[in-house]
């Protein structure tokens, strides 16, 4: 038995029974102003409130049953407010959360520096992407984006890729699987590059044309220093009346000089791409050496940055089956690509292109 912890009664009168229960609530009171942790004010409630051990069940037992006729009204009084002051008490010990003894312990010191919040700031890949964009748009180029799940149609067959082309072989393109069933035009891969969108615009909008398609692209490549699974891509497209290889190159300067500074130099030398005819591959004067050969540029003084070339009939030949004015005998057009991680590198001087991907603070902080 616990009796020890309910005092014995000598009589029932209303003196005894006031002097009695003011003891067992200052007791209360005392115990719940010393209160500092959840587990002390939950001991606090099976102390006083519990339903079988608790000191107020006690009391309803020991006094109140003992208690003769005439003197049970004023126990149940007393004994009502003994309870409702305790479940105040309790209240105030759960609402008020910490006591003045836990408070003290978790004062803050406002000596103390504070916790720094970082800012957000703009990934490499994608500050370089919006660079070369506004370039583009501050010519009053649009921009375009697209799918990043593509038809073959879009990805290589508008793009007059032949049949059996190389870059169609699944060891540079990865396919949606199951698609064996549909017609090759079709079938699901994941885009190889940004130019199913030209012909995405041009099926859209009549000429004249004027986009730059930023955009992530996917090869099956095996990741090294320079090359990703998944990299990003900038690619321009321009179609008019009387659009020539002098605009593309005058375009193409001015952009590489807005890049890289006004003293960068360009050349443009044949290449091959199916959907331009003629195609090049333009050199940048090496922003290292500015031109005098050094390691990064292997001694050659020139960097290789970009592909373009004058867009193949062949190509406008798709985009005229739903715009009959990509007629090539009335319009012409040129388009270029780039490889942002490439341009980044260059700009940040950044030898791993896995860095980008790596979402290491202290590599990503520097651009911050
Ligand atoms: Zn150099």
């Amino acid at each position: 038995m616990t009796t020890e912890r309910i005092p014995q009664l000598k009589d029932f009168s209303a003196a005894s029974l006031d002097a009695a229960f003011a003891a067992l609530e200052a007791e209360a009171r005392s115990e719940a102003a010393a209160l500092a942790t959840p587990g002390a004010v939950e001991a606090f409630r099976l102390e006083w409130l519990g339903r079988k051990q608790g000191r107020l069940n006690e009391i309803s037992s020991l006094w109140l049953k003992s208690a003769p006729a005439e003197a049970k009204k004023l126990l149940g009084q007393r004994f009502n407010a003994l309870k409702t002051a305790v479940e105040g008490l309790l209240d105030a010990a759960l609402g008020a959360g910490p006591s003045n003894a836990s408070l003290a312990a978790e004062a803050i010191d406002i000596t103390l520096p504070g916790t720094r919040r970082l800012m957000g700031a703009e990934h490499p890949i994608i500050k370089t992407l919006n660079e070369i964009v506004g370039v583009f748009q501050a010519l009053g180029y649009s921009v375009g984006v697209g799918p990043e799940v593509e038809t073959d149609f879009y990805n290589f067959e508008s793009m007059n890729f032949p049949p059996g082309h190389p870059a169609r072989d699944t060891q540079d393109t990865l396919v949606i699987a199951n698609q064996e069933r549909r017609p090759l035009r079709d079938r699901l891969l994941l885009r190889t590059h940004t130019s199913p969108v030209q012909m995405r615009t041009m099926e859209q909008h009549a000429p004249p044309v004027r986009i730059v398609i930023p955009g992530k692209v996917h090869r099956n490549d095996a990741a090294d220093a320079t090359h990703s699974p998944i990299f990003h891509q900038v690619e321009g497209l321009c179609v008019d009346t009387n659009v020539t290889f002098s605009d593309l190159k005058g375009t193409l300067d001015h952009a590489m000089k807005a890049l890289f500074g006004s003293a960068v130099k360009t050349r443009f030398f044949p290449s091959f791409f199916p959907f331009t005819e003629p195609s090049a591959d333009v050199q940048i004067s090496c922003i290292f050496c500015g031109g005098k050969g050094c390691r990064k540029c292997k001694h050659s003084g020139w960097i290789e940055l970009l592909g373009c070339g004058m867009v193949d009939p062949a190509v406008f030949a798709f985009a005229a089956e739903k715009q009959p004015a990509y007629d090539s005998r009335k319009i012409s057009g040129f388009a270029f690509g780039m490889g942002v991680e490439r341009i980044a590198m260059m700009k940040y001087g950044v030898s791993e292109i896995g860095q980008f991907y790596s979402g290491e603070m202290k590599f990503l902080n520097q651009f911050a």
